[in-house]
């Protein structure tokens, strides 16, 4: 096998991986001795050689026998030529005046700011942390860990905290980027040789935030560099926040001191959205929008509607909304129910409850730890009668089921039974705090 072998081989290649995977992962190999049948290629690093191996060897290994029959196997190897500027950066310390090049910060969403988030019960404690991180003080927790599911808010706060930092501490080195970015960046300085540059480049921010961590779960060199920076800079004390799609602990694929790292700063999540919320978000965004289209009107209804029946994630309100206000501003109507049911259509089938009597009534008696047959049945005990009270409150919230359809399955009760349970149920959530709590975690356990 000469080089010249290699270099046809290579173009071959190329045509089949594609230029950008030919240039990240082909590029830099290196063709080396062969012999017994195995033919030796040299890589940059363990981590490109493992992602070639599982990727591409067949590949590979096809076009060299193609030239050499003989050949049987292939033994990736850490190129010599590649040690060397490894261990140059180990031994090398931190540059600390270095400053992040811009072109290397994710680009940040003005709208996305403090004063665009809507705080309510869900979010305060996220919010409140993530307020106290962006004043730039000195560190109190590292990292700062915001978890919640997909369209809660999580990339906002993260964009407000970083372009707060950057207004009040102008000399702060605050760098926003997605753990994807990070990867990226990560298997590009390997590509390119230049893992000195990464490393100075994220050791000398003052301020590190990674976006959606839980990409890197399973991505291993990714992950292990991730723990060096992220070490590196809590040594230093400098302030790290993170954001994941869910807890530390239920990330899957990620070593566990890096879990234990992740957690032992102040962890906090955003929980789904309750309907204060969503109408609140609602309020905000038609207000912002009414102050560029006065013409528009909106009915009274329509908003309150939509908070009501869009309980997925905020993404989907915020679209169902922009889609409205711009169907109403192209036919010159005005919004009112008729109009967002047609327009909406889509969206409001596909949100549609499809909660039963039967799972609120399962939920509800394992809430309070009673047999369901008990909360059916006809026991008048207090334990039983209260959360069957409850149970048929929510059924009537959370369903189109009617009273006398409700208490057919309440062990065929009458309605004006039910109608009296839904009425006691709301006189107690206003003066029984314990009430309105089991209420309110039932609900939300019911919308996911
Ligand atoms: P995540 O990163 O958690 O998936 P995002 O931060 O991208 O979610 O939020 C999705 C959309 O919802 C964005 O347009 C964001 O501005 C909006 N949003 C979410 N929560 C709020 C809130 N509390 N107030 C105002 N807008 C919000
Ligand atoms: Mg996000």
């Amino acid at each position: 096998m000469t080089q010249d072998d290699w270099g046809q081989i290579k173009k071959r290649l190329l045509k089949t991986v594609g230029q950008n995977n030919f240039t990240t992962w082909i590029e830099p190999i290196e063709v080396g001795p062969l012999s017994e049948g195995i033919a030796t290629l040299y890589v940059p690093t363990t981590f490109v050689g493992n992602y070639v191996s599982q990727n591409f060897s067949d590949l590979i290994l096809h076009e060299l026998r193609s030239v050499d029959a003989g050949i049987t196997r292939l033994s990736f190897k850490q190129s010599p030529s590649a040690a060397k500027p490894a261990i140059k950066t180990a031994a090398r310390p931190a540059v600390s005046h270095a400053r992040p090049n811009p072109m290397n910060a994710a680009p940040l969403d003005p709208n996305f700011s403090f004063d665009n988030f809507v705080v309510g019960k869900p979010n305060e404690l996220a919010h409140a942390a993530a307020k106290r991180v962006a004043e730039g003080g000195p560190v109190t927790f590292n990292p700062l860990f915001l978890y919640g599911g997909v369209g809660l808010g999580k990339t906002h706060l993260m964009h407000a905290i970083a372009q707060e930092l950057r207004a009040r501490r102008p000399e702060m080195n605050v760098l926003y980027l997605s753990a994807e970015q990070f990867m990226y960046r990560f298997v590009q300085a390997l590509r390119d040789r230049k893992m000195m540059d990464f490393k100075e480049l994220f050791r000398a921010v003052d301020v590190l935030m990674v976006d959606d961590v839980q990409f890197i779960a399973g991505k291993d060199s990714t992950q292990e560099e991730f723990f060096h920076t992220f070490n590196a800079l809590v040594d230093q004390r400098k302030q790290i926040i993170i954001s994941a799609d869910r807890a530390p602990t239920d990330i899957k694929d990620l070593e566990e001191r890096v879990k234990s790292r992740l957690q032992c700063g102040l962890v906090v999540d955003l929980h789904p959205t309750d309907y204060e919320l969503r109408l609140g978000i609602l309020q905000n965004k038609v207000a912002a929008q009414l102050a560029q289209e006065p013409h528009l009107v909106v009915d009274d209804g329509v908003i309150e509607f939509l908070a009501h029946r869009i309980t997925s994630n905020v993404r989907v309100l915020e679209g169902a909304l922009t889609r409205l206000f711009a169907f109403a501003s192209l036919v010159g109507r005005e919004i009112n129910m008729e109009l967002t049911q047609d327009c909406l259509a889509d969206v409001l089938r596909s949100s549609e409850r499809k909660i039963t009597v039967e799972e609120i009534q399962r939920k509800v008696s394992e809430h309070y730890n009673i047999r369901l047959s008990d909360m059916i049945g006809p026991k008048r005990l207090r334990s039983y009668a209260r959360p069957r009270q409850v149970a048929m409150y929510l059924c009537k919230q959370m369903t189109s089921r009617s009273l006398p359809e409700i208490g057919r399955r309440f062990g065929g009760r009458d309605h004006t039974t039910v109608m009296h349970g839904v009425k006691r149920i709301e006189e107690l959530k206003v003066s029984d705090g314990q009430i309105a709590e089991d209420i309110d975690l039932l609900r939300r356990a019911l919308e996911n």
